[in-house]
């Protein structure tokens, strides 16, 4: 008999049949993904499945006091999400400001990672949603993302290993960044 990963992929889309009927709106406003599956979901600001930190770095411009009372930090400006989910995640979603929460919580499940954008694969929108509707999400996040400065983008970057990426993400083939250079390029 056919066997699924504890916690993996196969789980994650029996567990959104039940809870999701289908196909949801999902559309970009100013600088973030506006997803109706997320008010039903949260499953990427509450406790998670995995101790291994999923690091959320903030920009230098959103230094502020007190990071601590909302993020779990692995250092001084980087929040992260692991086990115990997210500090800023209550009963009703997040209770910050847009302007205070990382910038790819705004993006989600598009990811940047090694200077390009992914798709994060266990998201129910991702399930749900036809592909070309987050490939041309993803066009809209990197024109956003394009506006920042090369060490911002360099900041917000995950690094994520070759196994990582083809396990858990779809790649969009929209590179912002390589070596000392910023430049959105498809491919
Ligand atoms: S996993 Fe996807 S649908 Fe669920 S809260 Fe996160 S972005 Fe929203
Ligand atoms: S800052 Fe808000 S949106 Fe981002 S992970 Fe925490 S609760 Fe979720």
């Amino acid at each position: 008999m056919m066997k699924m990963t504890p916690d993996g992929f196969w789980d994650y889309t029996r567990k959104w049949q039940k809870d999701f009927a289908g196909n949801r709106p999902v559309a970009w406003e100013k600088y973030w993904i506006e997803n109706d599956f997320c008010k039903d979901c949260r499953f990427c600001c509450g406790p998670q499945d995995s101790d291994i930190p999923f690091p959320m770095p903030l920009l230098e411009r959103q230094r502020r006091e007190h990071l601590d009372r909302d993020f779990h930090l692995l250092d001084s400006l980087t929040p992260y999400l692991a086990a115990p989910g997210c500090k800023a995640c209550g009963t009703e979603g997040c209770r910050l400001k847009l302007e205070e929460k990382p910038l790819a919580c705004g993006f989600f499940p598009v990811v940047l990672a090694n200077g390009g954008l992914y798709l994060y694969k266990n998201c129910p929108a991702v399930i749900f949603s036809p592909l070309i509707r987050f490939m041309e999400l993803g066009l809209k996040v990197g024109e956003y993302l394009q506006t920042l400065d090369l060490d911002e983008l360099r900041r917000l970057s995950l690094w994520l290993n070759c196994d990582t990426l083809s396990r858990s993400y779809i790649d969009l083939r929209i590179s912002l960044f390589r070596d000392n250079a910023k430049e959105m390029a498809l491919d």
